[in-house]
């Protein structure tokens, strides 16, 4: 990975509501993430499940879809919808009203330990589900997350609200595109064992609001895409290939530029 080292940022010193400066950070290096004995898929459970959670307009279904294109493409691995959850199905103990806005928030403890744990597909490596509905983790403290997911239960959850309008006049909002990538294939490398990066601009920082998910890149550092193609036992350059592809076909045009650079220098 030495090659491509010179094309990351190093990680900007933390503004004062950004994460590093709200959350202690251990990092976790390539060879610790060897010895953490890894969330790894294997022959019989290779697929990552996604499952939408509540109501959601045509337009960010869509979205949503090609999010699980890119899924497959950033994970090499196979993706299959699991059926939708209802907001019914979450009990008013597990809603509040966010303490910033009064809006409808649930908890992702109870998703996670409740819906998705239980309901784990045997064939699943990870089960994750998306949703436009606030989330909060369950406990006080917290004034919303854009995702919560576990290190060991291969269980995750990951929330739009926020992320403004998915399509403008017909056409895709690459702020929203953009942002549901990011917290989307951040919250499955989570449930992979792969801890925040520390180090670098990377897709693996951790993000206290939504301009510092606007301001983390969607690709992921050399140390975490490492991480990445190891567990998935990826060639990197074949990895940049396909994402270069996506990011082409979907008009990311920096992404592309950057995938592309990176593909040049391996
Ligand atoms: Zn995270
Ligand atoms: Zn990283």
């Amino acid at each position: 990975m030495a090659q491509i080292t010179p094309l990351h940022e190093k990680i900007k010193t933390p503004g004062p509501t950004d994460w590093l400066a709200k959350h202690e950070e251990p990092g976790q290096t390539f060879e610790e993430y060897l010895k953490c004995k890894p969330i790894l898929p294997d022959k019989k459970r290779n697929i990552i499940y996604v499952s939408i959670l509540g109501d959601i307009s045509e337009d960010e279904r869509e979205l949503i879809l090609k999010t699980v294109e890119f899924i497959e493409i950033y994970f090499n691995l196979p993706v299959k919808m699991a059926r939708e959850i209802t907001l019914e199905e979450i009990p008013e103990t597990h809603r509040r009203k966010s303490p910033v806005d009064g809006t409808l928030q649930i908890s992702t403890e109870y998703i996670m330990n409740e819906i998705l744990k239980k309901e784990l597909p045997k064939d699943a490596s990870v089960y994750t589900a998306i949703t436009k509905i606030g989330l909060w983790p369950g406990e006080d403290g917290w004034n919303f997350v854009h995702g919560m997911a576990s290190l060991y239960e291969r269980v995750a959850i990951n929330t739009f609200n926020g992320y403004g309008k998915a399509k403008e006049n017909g056409k895709i909002n690459n702020n929203f595109f953009l942002r549901i990538l990011k917290t989307s294939t951040h919250e499955i490398g989570h449930m992979f064992s792969i801890q925040h990066c520390i180090k670098y601009q990377c897709n693996m920082c951790g993000s206290n609001h939504i301009n510092e998910t606007d301001q983390k890149p969607l690709w992921l550092c050399p140390e975490c895409m490492a991480k990445v193609c190891w567990l998935t036992r990826t060639i990197p350059k074949d990895r940049y290939k396909k994402l270069m592809g996506f990011c082409q076909k979907y008009g990311l045009t920096e992404e592309y530029q950057f995938y592309k650079k990176s593909f040049d220098t391996l």
